[in-house]
């Protein structure tokens, strides 16, 4: 277990890197760059100040609005700074402050903005997928090279098994969800088996929850799955290789 002190500076990283994440939810959708202008308030284009932008603690002060304009700031922005925070603290707590954090903390940000993105516009971007994958790779070839031929055959895996998920039920899920479950396995290798059994059980939990409450149209609407394979892969990178030797245990 590393130390306090640690795990504390990486939950600050998160959230900064949370408060970065917020602006490549807003912009790659939109195909802006997410390397400048500086932010503007959406409602009246003033530049958002230094002391304006503090994770969490600005939002707090302002009480969720603009300074200049007092337009509502969605309370989804200190969430994702939030979450991805403690994502990274999580990840730094359990892995400990290895090379291995190469691949964890970029992967636990990539879970955090697909859920964002899919939430709000229903696409799960090429344009954070690709270069996530590449990544992969070659930080597992920097990293541990050896363990290149198991995050290649679970990100095939993860793949192919969501494809014919998402041919079977493609009101569910859309080729977005089929590649991001390719890039878990990258990530992940075996633990991809676990976090992907945590997403199906989730999104079922849910779906049924929306049927029960608003009846069978709602189904055929559907529900975003990266969310929830955002989940899963989370689960996975935290407690993956504790929940398949759980399983293995019990069951073989
Ligand atoms: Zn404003």
């Amino acid at each position: 277990m590393p130390d306090a002190a640690a795990i504390a500076v990486v939950g600050i990283a998160g959230l900064l890197v949370g408060s970065f994440l917020n602006v490549v939810a807003y912009r790659v959708p939109r195909g802006e760059s997410v390397v400048r202008p500086r932010s503007r308030c959406p409602s009246c284009g003033h530049e958002i100040r230094v002391y304006d932008n503090v994770p969490i603690v600005s939002w707090l002060a302002l009480r969720g609005r603009c300074r200049d304009c007092g337009a509502p700031v969605p309370a989804r922005y200190p969430l994702v700074e939030a979450v991805t925070g403690a994502a990274f603290a999580a990840v730094a707590a359990v892995r400990g402050i290895e090379p291995e954090l190469a691949l964890y903390l970029p992967f636990a940000a990539l879970m955090v903005v697909v859920a964002a993105i899919d939430l709000e516009h229903r696409i799960v971007p090429n344009r954070l997928l690709a270069p996530a994958a590449v990544w992969a790779l070659a930080a597992w070839a920097a990293v541990d090279p050896g363990f290149l031929p198991e995050a290649l055959a679970a990100g095939a895996g993860a793949f192919g098994f969501l494809l014919v998920a998402a041919l079977a039920y493609p009101a569910g899920m859309g080729m977005g969800d089929v590649k991001l479950a390719g890039a878990m396995g990258l990530y992940l290798g075996l633990s991809v088996v676990p976090a992907l059994l945590v997403a199906f059980l989730a999104g079922s939990v849910v779906g049924l929850a929306i049927v029960a409450r608003e009846g069978r149209d709602a189904r055929k609407k559907g529900v975003p799955f990266a969310p929830f394979l955002a989940l899963g892969g989370l689960v996975g990178a935290l407690a993956g290789p504790e929940l398949i030797e759980l399983y293995s245990d019990r069951f073989l």
